[in-house]
C-alpha cells in the first residue's frame, strides 16, 4: 500500500472544532482503549506516581483510568468543548487559568490537581511549558495529525519525554487508497524513520 495519496490532506483546526460541536466524534471511547489495559505494564513498568502526556487528548477516558491510579495526567486539545465535556461526565471539579506562555490559551485543572488539560494546538507546547514526561499515551494522535506535519510533530514529542520514558503508540492499518483519513495511515517503516 502506498500511503501518497493521503500525504497531502489538511484538517483544519477548525475542521476539528466543527466535529466537537456536531458531535462528530466517532474516535471517542466510552469504554477506554482495550490496548491501554493491555500494555498498562509496558507503560508503568512498575513505577509509581509517573506523569503522562496524552497529546491530543480529546475527552479520553483513560485519562481518568491513569490519574486514579495515581499519575499525574496532562493533556493538549484544540477543542475547549471536549476539555469541558470531560470533566463534566466524571464529575470532576475543576479551575481554569490563562497560561502566560502562549496567548488565548487554557488550562483546565482538576481541583484535586493530577488533571491539567491544556486548551490550545500541542505545536504551542514546549518542555519548558509542559516539563516532560515518563509516560506517553498516543492513540488518535499521530494518526490524526496532518500527513505534512508528522515530523514536526515527532521531534515536539522527543523534546518532552524523559530518558526513561515508555510512549504507547496506536495506529490503524487500512488501504489509504480507500479512506481520505483522519484517522490517517502511518506505515511502520515511517514510524520507523520518524523516531529514529
Ligand atoms: N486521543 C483522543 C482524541 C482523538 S481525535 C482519543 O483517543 O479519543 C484527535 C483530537 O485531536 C481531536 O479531539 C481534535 O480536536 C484534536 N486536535 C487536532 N489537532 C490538534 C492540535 N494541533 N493540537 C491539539 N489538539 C488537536
Amino acid at each position: 500500500t502506498d500511503a501518497g495519496s493521503q500525504k497531502d490532506r489538511v484538517v483544519t483546526e477548525e475542521e476539528w472544532l466543527q466535529k466537537w460541536e456536531m458531535g462528530n466524534i466517532g474516535f471517542h471511547k466510552e469504554q477506554g482503549h482495550p490496548l491501554l489495559q493491555k500494555y498498562l505494564d509496558v507503560l508503568l513498568n512498575g513505577r509509581s506516581g509517573l506523569r503522562i502526556f496524552f497529546p491530543l487528548c480529546g475527552k479520553a477516558v483513560e485519562m481518568k483510568w491513569l490519574a486514579d491510579m495515581g499519575h499525574s495526567v496532562v493533556g493538549v486539545e484544540v477543542s475547549e468543548q471536549a476539555l469541558k465535556e470531560f470533566f463534566a461526565e466524571h464529575s470532576l471539579p475543576y479551575r481554569e487559568e490563562p497560561v502566560p506562555e502562549i496567548s488565548g490559551a487554557k488550562k483546565l485543572q482538576s481541583t484535586s490537581g493530577n488533571i491539567s488539560l491544556y486548551c490550545c494546538s500541542i505545536y504551542d507546547l514546549s518542555s519548558s511549558i509542559v516539563g516532560k514526561f515518563d509516560g506517553v499515551w498516543d492513540r488518535g494522535a499521530l494518526v490524526a495529525v496532518n500527513p505534512c506535519d508528522r515530523q514536526r510533530y515527532i521531534s515536539l514529542m522527543i523534546t518532552l519525554m524523559e530518558k526513561n520514558s515508555s510512549y504507547l503508540l496506536v495506529t490503524v492499518s487500512y488501504d489509504p487508497n480507500k479512506h481520505k483519513g483522519p484517522p490517517f495511515y502511518v506505515p511502520e517503516s515511517e514510524i520507523k524513520s520518524l523516531f529514529g
